[in-house]
């Protein structure tokens, strides 16, 4: 989720970067981060924008899935200036696994689903992902949430406030409901 007057300038210059990447162009320069699919290491993925992608649901990650939180956390740090948590599918992965940022600690949620909820409020919200905005959304002012950490340890945990409603924004996201 992220602030709305500099992800809407950023998207749209993402969106027009992508469309321009993909034209009709010669593809003779590759990027970085295109030479190192494939490796072990660690990398700064692309944004999917594809809202056909995204209202996709997510499936239940495995430990196999690991390298995909390597990936969204590095990802999620490259954002920082507009973005505080990100799901896996906005990488182009269909598991679930979602980030969400405290300042210099990250949280890593896998297979995250919220067991208990109340108070709930009505808020505007931008994404990343997602061209437009801010939309309306509901969000509940407390959440308990059953997940597994980023060493496949199950917990469970109460949050409260902003780090709720940034779970609640990533954890649609999973569900493949477009905010
Ligand atoms: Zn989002």
């Amino acid at each position: 989720m992220c602030n709305r007057f500099f992800v809407s300038i950023y998207i749209f210059l993402k969106f027009l970067y992508n469309k321009l990447k993909d034209g009709p162009w010669p593809k003779d320069q590759e990027t970085p981060a295109e030479k190192t699919i494939g490796a072990e290491k660690s990398m700064v993925k692309q944004l999917v924008h594809d809202p056909m992608f995204l209202a996709q649901k997510s499936l239940p990650a495995t430990k196999e899935d690991a390298q995909v939180i390597t990936d969204l956390l590095d990802t999620l740090n490259a954002n920082l200036d507009t973005c505080v948590g990100m799901a896996a599918n906005m990488i182009g992965v269909k598991k679930n696994i979602i980030v969400v940022s405290f300042g210099f600690a990250k949280m890593v949620m896998v297979n995250a689903r919220i067991i208990r909820k109340k108070g709930p409020y009505r808020t505007e919200e931008s994404c990343a992902s997602l061209l437009g905005g801010p939309r309306q959304a509901i969000r509940y002012g407390e959440i308990e949430v059953e997940y597994e950490d980023a060493d496949f340890q199950k917990k469970r945990e109460t949050f409260i406030g902003w780090t709720a409603q940034i779970i609640q924004h990533e954890l649609d996201h999973v569900e493949g409901k477009l905010i």
